[in-house]
């Protein structure tokens, strides 16, 4: 395989990126001038040693200090310890934050279990998870909040999550909700506007 296609089937990895888009991509690089290729390729290159995933929410932050384990939203005094909201992936924190509508902590699941798929995504943080919020039930843990999104995807990964955590938070009272009416069927939360984000947390139940 030649340079331009590996090039080709990298973009074609990427979420959303399909056949045709990723050959764009790849040619859109070959327009680009040399500096700018350089400085994208030494982004990429380095970008492991500027970004950390969080110790608690899994979450990827920046850190120009290396001993630091734990993002800022955890890390925060200012944020409500006692709620745990999970999602799939890092944008969908991305997209909350920006809504400045939620002040509690995260939890980045890392993807969904289709509902429609027997292959097995090991990226998922099932046992991870289980282990966060035992840990935080002593520490006030009052509710954790489901926020995928609306779909068969969506919803068959909340009832595996509950599948796995439901024994421990009933035991302990910890409430698990779900985002509410606002987001709309089939709705991405990532692509979800500030006041549509606003409105399904309000509303969850
Ligand atoms: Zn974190």
């Amino acid at each position: 395989m030649n340079n331009l296609d590996k090039l080709i089937s990298y973009f074609e990895t990427f979420p959303g990126v399909g056949a045709r888009q990723a050959k764009r991509f790849a040619f859109h690089v070959l327009t680009m001038n040399e500096a700018d290729t350089a400085e994208l390729a030494k982004l990429i290159a380095n970008l492991n040693q500027s970004v950390t995933e969080c110790a608690s929410c899994h979450r990827f932050f920046s850190t120009n200090n290396s001993a630091t384990t734990v993002c800022t939203i955890c890390n925060s005094s200012n944020r409500d310890h006692n709620r745990l909201l999970v999602v799939e992936r890092d944008s969908d924190v991305l997209a909350i934050e920006r809504a400045g509508v939620y002040d509690g902590l995260y939890f980045v699941f890392g993807g969904t279990v289709p509902l429609l798929s027997s292959k097995e995504n090991n990226k998922l943080r099932g046992g991870a998870l289980k282990a966060t919020i035992e840990t935080r039930i002593p520490e006030g843990l009052s509710e954790v909040i489901m926020g995928f999104s609306i779909n068969p995807d969506g919803e068959n990964t909340t009832r595996f999550i509950e599948s796995i955590i439901g024994e421990i938070t009933k035991s302990h009272e910890v409430t698990i909700s779900h985002l509410g009416r606002g987001l709309s069927t089939g709705s991405e939360l990532e692509y979800a506007d500030a006041e549509t984000i606003k409105n399904a947390l309000k509303n969850r139940a």
